[in-house]
């Protein structure tokens, strides 16, 4: 008989804490899972899923003018109406928390609502009650972080965005990552004269700078208006309007503002400070390769640890995590170089493997195949959106390095090739696979002419 009440605490119900709660219990662990918000965590709440449904209604704007090329007429134009769409999402994300609850108390799990502190390194205290537990896991993910400036307190953050109560016309996001990008995007498909001002030359550092100056483009032909340099300096509420100074000079007059400058672990009131966890530079938990912290009982994995803050990641560490303590006691690492991504800008960007600069880094040579061209659909359409893809191989051993895309679809094409870039294929390979005809995604079999050495 265990001295504690339970084997396993997980703080924290998003995509990490749930996978490893419900995956532990079912290996006869005894699991308890506080969460003192929604079930399902970012992703599901105030993240991807929102977030992908808003841009396929967003996508439908180009899909109504692409049609006509085809024959298709209108007899008014479509209206966009936010609260449908808003209350359908609502809808939907209730669906899917009822559906976490299930699969917790299914699988045996103690669900808790209420927050959790840490009271020392085998106690939480939750709702007024002392549970003793062998182990803790921390998976409480982050919250979105925000610079200093005059009126920040009328720039709404991504946790905010989702559910406005009326659809703004004009729309500006700080920020160049991720969810600023994703977000112009959205908004501007939904009809809103939407503005992006980012603090750098050039938004989505760290991706392919090739992609980075297509992506720049293509907003810039769908009307998004880039401001680069600059940032917030200042924001005046007056009414229901904003009145924007930017760093550059400009001022801007919006309804709206989004602020998506990036996400910090959430560790308010965890109770950190009565354990003494190690942290890494920027504040994230110090883990080993059993996400073990530095208190041997108290575990992590998500965005509070390094890695991509992404939920295929947090995943993939919930699953090694139960094999390591309560399953075999190994697992294969996690190959970060080759985790997919796509960032759903429109088009949509997917990427997995190295960039070119980073292949130049960290290979002698490096041979580059790139083709940029109009796709298929829009000989008829009428639209100038066009794709890009590219691969990156090692010169010396033939291995596809990188597979990069930008264009329709660009994730859901992505995830294939992601499968043959971690298993170090090499061009050789891809250039005897068949393509299917006719789609975009052929281009990938057949580049056959080097861009650049
Ligand atoms: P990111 O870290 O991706 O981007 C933050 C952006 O804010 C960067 O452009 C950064 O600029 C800028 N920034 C940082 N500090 C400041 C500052 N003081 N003033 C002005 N600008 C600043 O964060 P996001 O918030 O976009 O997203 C968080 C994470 O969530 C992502 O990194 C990603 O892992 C995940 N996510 C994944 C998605 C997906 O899989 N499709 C979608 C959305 C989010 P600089 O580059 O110059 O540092």
């Amino acid at each position: 008989m265990s001295q504690y009440d339970v084997d396993l605490f997980v703080i924290g119900a998003g995509s990490g804490g749930v996978r490893a709660a419900r995956t532990a219990a079912g290996k006869g662990v005894r699991v308890a899972i506080a969460e003192d918000r929604y079930l399902g965590g970012t992703c599901v709440n105030v993240g991807c899923v929102p977030k992908k449904l808003y841009s396929y209604a967003a996508h439908f704007q180009d899909a109504f003018e692409d049609s006509q090329g085809f024959g298709w007429h209108f007899d008014s134009a479509p209206r966009f109406e936010w609260s449908r769409l808003r209350d359908n999402k609502k809808a939907e994300i209730s669906r899917l928390n009822g559906i976490y609850e299930k699969l917790l108390t299914n699988s045996g799990v103690e669900l808790i609502q209420g927050r959790a502190e840490i009271v020392d390194e085998h106690t939480v205290a939750i709702n007024g009650r002392h549970v003793s537990t062998e182990k803790i896991l921390i998976a409480t993910g982050g919250t979105p972080w925000m610079p200093e400036f005059e009126g920040r307190e009328h720039v709404l953050s991504s946790d905010q965005i989702f559910d406005l109560p009326a659809f703004p016309r004009r729309f500006l996001v700080m920020g160049g990552g991720y969810i600023a990008v994703e977000f112009a995007s959205i908004f501007n498909g939904l009809g809103a004269q939407t503005h992006l001002a980012y603090r750098g030359p050039l938004f989505l550092r760290g991706f392919d700078n090739e992609l980075r100056d297509f992506i720049r483009d293509e907003m810039m032909k769908k009307g998004v208006n880039l401001h680069f340099e600059s940032t917030i300096t200042r924001v005046e509420k007056r009414d229901e309007v904003y009145d924007v100074e930017l760093s550059n000079g400009e001022t801007l007059e919006v309804d709206a503002i989004l602020g998506a400058t990036g996400r910090r672990p959430r560790f308010e009131g965890l109770g950190l400070e009565n354990v003494d966890v190690e942290r890494e530079f920027d504040g994230k938990l110090k883990i080993d390769d059993r996400y073990q912290t530095s208190v041997s009982s108290i575990l992590a994995l998500g965005d509070i640890i390094e890695g991509p803050e992404l939920t295929p990641v947090a995943l993939e560490e919930a699953m090694r995590l139960v094999e390591l303590h309560y399953g075999s006691g190994s697992a294969d690492p996690i190959d970060y170089d080759s985790v997919a991504t796509a960032v759903f800008c429109h088009p949509n960007m997917g990427t997995v493997g190295l960039t070119e600069e980073q292949a130049r880094e960290r290979h002698d040579s490096i041979r580059v195949y790139t083709t940029n061209f109009k796709p298929m659909r829009h000989t008829l359409s009428g639209s100038d959106e066009r794709c890009l893809m590219k691969l990156v191989v090692d010169d010396n051993t033939d291995r596809v390095l990188g597979a990069h895309m930008v264009g329709e679809e660009a994730g859901e094409l992505i995830q294939g090739l992601a499968i043959a870039v971690r298993a170090r294929l090499t061009k050789r390979d891809f250039d005897a696979t068949i393509g299917v005809h006719p789609t975009s995604a052929e281009e990938f079999v057949t580049l056959r002419s080097v861009t650049r050495t």
